[in-house]
């Protein structure tokens, strides 16, 4: 008979999950998604950790090992550049001595990083050569590296590959019983392994095993534009100084984001001040820009732990509940090296995940 593996939510965690396991004809995968504010499905899609601030090494690994996954993925289940495209990111600063301080940090990570590719220090000239749409170009530092990634169709994609394999997906909730019964659509149902990839959605999830899940939700907003004009695959993103991201994607697609709204809980409300202020962002870049070029907001949940940091692994007391969860503003970028990782726990029983985040039971505690 054949082990029952079962994953709830198809947000870049699940998916990727879902398509490892594929490669396995003695599974049997099933997903479950309710379809609600997924944060993959609304995300902006820069894949870039290697100028971060953040201090945090094992989430820096972490990215890292996300990061040059892609590529890996991408080959494997040829997905074209409207999906990925390694077409490079601008850093931009309008201090010379802070841009020859960014170039520096690039320079020192690349020796550990090689993924970093070709680093150029660019002039604001430059900068609005790399992208035309720009009008108000700053100085800035282009790594190659650097990635733009459609999440909602790299997760379709990956999802698509498993269902030609071993998956079976249903769209609807999923509770748990207090011994981790599994509670469907379709009644309850046996499981091997449960897998909860369910993001911002893990406390609830958790509660009525009595275990709370130290994640809050974070709402975050960014606005699609149609423009007339069409530009290559090879556009970079910029990430300019104290500005929202700007986004060019393949055929005319421009993205501008996005909002990180705390104390909103799962609300999915398109806010019209929100929308006027990601607008103004993008008009101080672009001054071509029109309100009627917006074709879309799109809204999402993302999760977060006190100290920013993505957690996986098993329950402490049930080996045969996995969770991941946490992942915040840079989960497009961690979601496949976690998925992978807990895809391999389940296929070989092992796992070297410790160098890459505290310890599980740091954001888990007893309801009572
Ligand atoms: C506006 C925005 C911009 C972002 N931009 C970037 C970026 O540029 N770069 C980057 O690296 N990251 C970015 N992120 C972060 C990234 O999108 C998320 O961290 C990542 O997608 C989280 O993936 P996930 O699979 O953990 O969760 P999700 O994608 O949220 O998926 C969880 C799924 O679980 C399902 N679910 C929950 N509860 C249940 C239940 N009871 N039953 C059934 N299904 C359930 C939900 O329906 C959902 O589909 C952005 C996020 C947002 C919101």
């Amino acid at each position: 008979m054949k082990k029952q593996v079962t994953i709830i939510g198809s947000g870049i965690v699940g998916a990727t999950i879902a398509y490892y396991l594929s490669a396995d004809p003695t599974l049997s995968v099933t997903i479950y998604d309710e379809g609600i504010g997924q944060a993959t499905k609304n995300s902006a899609g820069i894949i870039s950790p290697w100028l971060s601030k953040r201090r945090n090494q094992r989430w820096y690994q972490l990215a890292k090992a996300g990061a040059a996954l892609y590529p890996e993925i991408v080959a494997d289940t040829q997905m074209g550049y409207s999906v990925y495209q390694q077409a490079g990111t601008i850093v931009t600063r309008s201090n010379a001595a802070d841009l020859q301080a960014l170039y520096d940090l690039a320079i020192e990570r690349r020796k550990v990083a090689p993924q970093i590719g070709e680093i150029e220090k660019l002039t604001a000239a430059e900068v609005q050569q790399r992208i035309p749409l720009l009008t108000n170009p700053q100085p800035g530092v282009f790594i190659s590296g650097g990635a733009r990634v459609d999440g909602d169709k790299f997760a379709h994609n990956l999802l698509k590959y498993a269902e030609k394999r071993n998956l079976v997906r249903h769209k609807g909730k999923v509770t748990l019983g207090d011994q981790g019964q599994l509670m469907t659509p379709h009644g309850q149902q046996n499981y091997d392994t449960l897998i909860l990839a369910v993001g911002a959605w893990l406390k609830p999830m958790l509660l009525p095993m009595h275990i709370v899940a130290k994640v809050r939700p974070q709402k975050g907003q960014l606005i699609e534009l149609q423009l007339p004009e069409t530009w290559g695959d090879d556009v970079p993103v910029l990430m300019p100084e104290g500005e929202r991201d700007f986004i060019p994607f393949t055929r005319s697609k421009l993205v501008v984001g996005a909002t990180h709204e705390n104390d909103q809980g799962y609300d999915l409300q398109v806010s019209d001040l929100v929308e006027d202020d990601l607008f103004a962002s993008g008009y101080k870049l672009d001054q071509n820009l029109t309100k009627a070029q917006i074709s879309q907001v799109k809204v999402g949940t993302r999760a977060y732990t006190a100290d920013f940091a993505p957690f996986f692994g098993a329950l402490p007391d049930n080996p045969h509940i996995l969770m991941a969860s946490g992942l915040g503003s840079s989960g497009l970028t961690t979601g496949p090296i976690i998925g992978k990782l807990l895809a391999d726990y389940v296929l070989t029983g092992a796992h070297d995940w410790d160098q890459y985040q505290l310890p599980i039971e740091t954001y888990l505690e007893d309801a009572d």
